[in-house]
C-alpha cells in the first residue's frame, strides 16, 4: 500500500506494557506497573467527583475553546487565557507544534536520549530531527544545542526533568541559553515532571513566557495529577504564538471529561503535595537500595529512576514481567544495561527491589 514517504522513517511508539496484558500473558492476578511514570496515589478525589458529574453530559460536544480550564490556568499561572492551549495530552500538542512550525526538510533539535514523540512529530511533517547527545551528567546539553543551530532550524526541544534520565537544567543554564537563541526559532520546554523537581536552581520555565515570544512550555495532567487516562496537557506561550498553534487544532481536541477532571485537579494542592512527598520518600528508599546493591543510578528530579542493573535490560525486563513487575528497558534509549523504573508506593518499590535482588543474584 502506498503511503507518504515520511512514514518509512517512523517507528511505532513503544508504550509501557499495560497491566491487563501482563495479567493475561503471564497468568498473574497481581501486577505492578512501574513503566509509564503514573501516579501511585491515583487521581485526585476532586477530579473524580467532577468526572462523575461531567459523565452525565457526554452527549454534548465539549467546549473547544476550553473556557473554564483556561480561566483556571490563567489564575494559577497569573497569565491570561490567551496564553494557553489545551491538548489531547502533551502528545497532542507536540504534534500541533510540528504541524504549525515544521515543513519538509526543516530541522528540529532534540536531546538524545529523550522523549520519542519529538522525533515522531518531526518526521511525520517531513522534517528532520537533529539529535544532540546529553552531556556527561545525562542532562540536555544546551551549549551543544546552540552549536547545532542553522538556517533550517525551526524548533529546539528541552526536556527538564528529562525523560528517561530525570535530570534538569539549572535556571542559570536556561537564562544563558535563551538569550542566545534567535527569536525565529521556537524553544519548547517540556516540563511534564516539573512538580517533582527538588533542586534549588531548577526552573520549569514559566517565567520565560512574558520575556520571550518564542518560548513554549508544555505541562501535563498525566503525571503528578494522576489523569493519564483522560489525555489532557497544555502549552503556555506568548498569545501570538498560541494563536498560531490554534490554526492546527482540531475543533474538539480536548474531551469534556478531560476538561472537567483537569479543572478540578488544578486546585487539589493537597493531592499534589501528597504525591510529591510519597515520591520523595520512594526516591530515597530506592537510592539506598541501589547503593546496597552496588548499582549506579542517575539522581532524579522526576518520578522515575534510571538504574544500571549490570545485565541486559531486556532479560531483566522479562524476568521481572514473570513476577508481575513492569519496568521500561534502557535499550530503547541506547542504554542497554539500564532500566527506567517509576517510583511507586512503598509496597511497590519494595517488591521491585526484592525481585531485582532475586534476578540479579546480588
Ligand atoms: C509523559 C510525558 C509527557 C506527557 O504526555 P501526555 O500526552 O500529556 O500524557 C510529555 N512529555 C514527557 C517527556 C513525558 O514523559
Amino acid at each position: 500500500m502506498k503511503t507518504r514517504k515520511c512514514l518509512d522513517r517512523i517507528d511505532n511508539y513503544v508504550p509501557g506494557k499495560p497491566i491487563d496484558e501482563v495479567k493475561r500473558e503471564m497468568g498473574l492476578s497481581d501486577v505492578v506497573k512501574l513503566a509509564s511514570n503514573e501516579n501511585p496515589l491515583g487521581p485526585s478525589q476532586l477530579a473524580l467527583a467532577a468526572l462523575r458529574k461531567a459523565v452525565e453530559e457526554v452527549h454534548i460536544y465539549p467546549d473547544g475553546n476550553c473556557y473554564y480550564l483556561k480561566q483556571g490556568l490563567a489564575r494559577v499561572h497569573q497569565l491570561t487565557p490567551e496564553n494557553f492551549l489545551v491538548g489531547n495530552g502533551s502528545d497532542g500538542i507536540i504534534k500541533m507544534l510540528a504541524e504549525t512550525f515544521v515543513s519538509a526538510d526543516e530541522e528540529v533539535i532534540v536531546p538524545d536520549p529523550s522523549f520519542s514523540e519529538y522525533i515522531f512529530a518531526t518526521r511525520l511533517l517531513e522534517g528532520n530531527e537533529v539529535k544532540v547527545p546529553l552531556d556527561k551528567s545525562y542532562t540536555c546539553d544546551l551549549r551543544a544545542m546552540l552549536a547545532a543551530l542553522n538556517e533550517r532550524t525551526r524548533m529546539i526541544y528541552i526536556c527538564s526533568p528529562n525523560n528517561p534520565t530525570g535530570t534538569v537544567n539549572s535556571k542559570r543554564q536556561m537564562d544563558a541559553f535563551l538569550a542566545k537563541v534567535p527569536q525565529d526559532v521556537i524553544v519548547v520546554i517540556d516540563a511534564a515532571y516539573c512538580e517533582y523537581a527538588e533542586s534549588e536552581d531548577y526552573t520549569w520555565g514559566g517565567e520565560y513566557i512574558s520575556q520571550y515570544p518564542n518560548v513554549v512550555v508544555l505541562r501535563t495532567f498525566s503525571k503528578i495529577y494522576g489523569l493519564a487516562g483522560l489525555r489532557v496537557g497544555y502549552a503556555m506561550a506568548d498569545a501570538a504564538l498560541i494563536a498560531k498553534l490554534h490554526m492546527a487544532r482540531e475543533p474538539f481536541n480536548s474531551n469534556s471529561l478531560a476538561l472537567a477532571g483537569a479543572l478540578a485537579a488544578l486546585d487539589d494542592d493537597a493531592h499534589v503535595e501528597a504525591s510529591r512527598k510519597l515520591n520523595s520518600e520512594g526516591k530515597r528508599y530506592l537510592y539506598a537500595e541501589f547503593e546496597k546493591l552496588g548499582m549506579p543510578y542517575i539522581p532524579t528530579e522526576a518520578n522515575f529512576i534510571m538504574v544500571d542493573v549490570g545485565m541486559d535490560s531486556v532479560k531483566l525486563f522479562q524476568e521481572l514481567l514473570k513476577r508481575g513487575v513492569i519496568v521500561r528497558t534502557g535499550n530503547i534509549f541506547g542504554m542497554d544495561n539500564w532500566v527506567r523504573v517509576t517510583i511507586g508506593n512503598a509496597e511497590e518499590n519494595a517488591r521491585f527491589i526484592r525481585d531485582l535482588k532475586e534476578i540479579t543474584g546480588r
